[in-house]
């Protein structure tokens, strides 16, 4: 038998029914707060991530299905692509390739699967879904303000909430500018040198290559060691402090709660400024449901012009695992059930079922050659609310027998009434 591949999924009804209801509220949310939607190709040239995500992260060394172009053309051969890990990069490849910064602010917005070779788990796959959001432009349209981060931040509180999610806390951070991380870097590095000996591979390798990725480390055993180390927050200059003591009043202004982790440094080497996560605790082990933060450097290291920004990544797939207790209720069940009886009878039931659904009721048509007994268990086992006999003296009275499966009884409904009579709760 051939099964999907490790760690990729079917995503099957009724829970696929969670996934439209989480994207359309998204999406409802997203026009409110005027983001439009951008789609990206879901592959890419290799550098596009190697440059704007960073060689050293786990995602670009460890994680990433890349693979050399055979190529028709001689241009495409030995070109190395890779399934996008993650959709920022490419977010700003397009704002650059489109100059899209002649529009001022951008505020986008995609919904899409990403591709990363990691050890499945519930709650981590390698092909999952995400929802994000970027706010873009030169900073002369205002994208460096510290109200983007708060706006960008409310959206996010809006959202969990709209969809029903209340156990979530909003973890903040701010990793400082370039001159910042230079000099936490140094320290970093300095305070490493003498522990480091006793850490696992990982944290060996990163004390020497990127010492701020030694946060990302999730070995037991290392985190007295990390616990001691000196914070970013120690080396915030007066600009970056000013910045987030601004995102943090505008926030406390709306009502959104965080608590401040000066842990929090993100998977990912653009960051600049405000970073941030938001848990659930209903998630165990893979609890961030969305990370995001400011990466004000992202669009020149890519060979594009100044354009600070700010953004998120929701793990689609963790939000739908904490709402899963909810996909039956958000499943559409059929409104009325057809109940064809006898023979020719098909052909007057797809007459009704063309009707009704143009009154946009969800309409499940049986079969002729069922009987009523077969007929009325099928209604019942897909949830309907009504069954609809059509049989050849219904179809001759244009009168049909309406039975409401919920409350028991039966009525006789003139055809151009039936519409109606099935749509009144
Ligand atoms: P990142 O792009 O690493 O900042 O991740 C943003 C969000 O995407 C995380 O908070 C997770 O909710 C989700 N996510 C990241 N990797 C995975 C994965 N392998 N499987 C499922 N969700 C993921």
């Amino acid at each position: 038998m051939i099964k999907a591949v490790r760690g990729t999924r079917d995503l099957l009804p009724p829970e696929t029914a969670l996934w439209n209801f989480v994207e359309a509220a998204v999406r409802d949310v997203f026009r409110a707060y005027n983001f439009h939607e951008i789609r990206t190709p879901i592959f890419e040239s290799t550098e596009l991530f190697a440059r704007g995500v960073g060689e050293e992260t786990d995602v670009v060394a460890k994680e990433m299905y890349t693979w050399e172009d055979r190529g028709r053309a001689q241009s495409d051969k030995g070109q190395s692509l890779t399934l996008r890990p993650e959709n920022t990069a490419s977010v700003v490849r397009a704002y650059i390739e489109h100059k899209l910064w002649d529009r001022g602010l951008n505020k986008l917005y995609y919904i899409g699967p990403q591709f990363r070779r990691e050890r499945p788990q519930k709650g981590r796959y390698r092909q999952f879904y995400q929802i994000g959001a970027e706010i873009i432009g030169p900073a002369s349209a205002g994208s460096e303000s510290p109200a983007r981060d708060a706006e960008v931040l409310e959206l996010l509180a809006t959202l969990l909430d709209r969809l029903g999610i209340r156990d979530w806390t909003l973890q903040l951070n701010s990793v400082g500018c370039a001159n910042d991380r230079a000099a936490y870097n140094e320290a970093l590095r300095k305070a490493l040198e003498p522990v480091v000996g006793g850490m696992c591979e990982d944290c060996k390798r990163r004390a020497v290559t990127n010492p701020l990725r030694v946060f990302d480390c999730k070995v037991p055993e290392d985190q007295p060691i990390i616990d001691k180390l000196p914070r970013i927050s120690q080396f915030l200059d007066e600009g970056c402090r000013r910045h987030f003591e601004q995102v943090q009043e505008i926030l406390k202004a709306v009502g959104v709660p965080f608590v401040l982790n000066d842990r929090l440094v993100r998977g990912l080497d653009y960051y600049t400024r405000t970073a941030f996560e938001f848990t659930h605790g209903a998630l165990g082990a893979q609890n961030a449901i969305l990370g995001g933060g400011r990466y004000d450097g992202l669009s020149e290291s890519l060979g594009g012009p100044s354009a600070p920004g700010i953004g998120f990544a929701i793990g689609e797939d963790r939000l739908v695992l904490t709402l899963q207790e909810s996909a039956e209720a958000v499943q559409r069940k059929p409104d009325v059930y057809i109940a064809p009886l006898g023979a020719g009878m098909d052909r007057e039931a797809a007459r009704l079922a063309r009707e009704l659904r143009r009154h946009d009721l969800v309409v499940e048509l049986g079969d002729e050659n069922f009987r009523l007994k077969k007929s009325f268990e099928t209604a019942d086992k897909l949830g309907a609310r009504f069954a609809l006999i059509v049989g050849e003296n219904e179809v001759e009275s244009g009168s049909f027998a309406l039975k409401n499966l919920e409350a028991g009884e039966q009525v006789s409904v003139p055809r151009a009434e039936l519409a109606g009579k099935i749509q009144a709760r």
